[in-house]
């Protein structure tokens, strides 16, 4: 097997976890930390697939044959790792206006002291990251 066909099997292989991992990875995602974790792995996964693309884009023009499979389906790969980051990166700026009680779980503005669902005082949290 040579190395293009190699790059094809894997992406075969990869598209499948794929969207398994995403949807996972994206479901699990559900406080700010691990948002901006997730966030940063897309990203990561992004460049990769697009180094890979190029891989084989390069491997067609120098003969190879074969890949035009591999080149949808890391197109694909990219849109939907494009899609998770559009959805994460809503999610975050969804949570930069909200605290969560620690009593109840209920979300509250960031202006309220007090939760409006159990009355429990709102822990601030220090938003020094970075
Ligand atoms: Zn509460």
């Amino acid at each position: 097997m040579n190395k293009f066909e190699d790059l094809f099997y894997e992406f075969k292989g990869k598209a499948k976890d794929m969207y398994g991992a995403a949807s996972k990875a994206t479901s699990e995602a559900v406080d700010y930390g691990k948002i901006r974790y997730a966030i940063k792995q897309t990203e990561w996964e992004i460049e990769k697939t697009y180094a890979k693309l190029g891989e084989v884009v390069y491997g067609t023009k120098k003969g190879a044959t074969g890949l035009e499979d591999a080149i949808d389906l890391a197109v694909a790969e990219v849109d939907l790792l494009q899609e998770k980051l559009a959805e994460l990166e809503a999610r975050l700026r969804a949570y930069k206006n909200v605290d969560k009680c620690s009593a109840c779980g209920k979300e509250n503005d960031t202006d309220a002291s007090f939760c409006s669902s159990c009355g429990a005082k709102l822990e601030k949290p220090e938003a020094t990251e970075e």
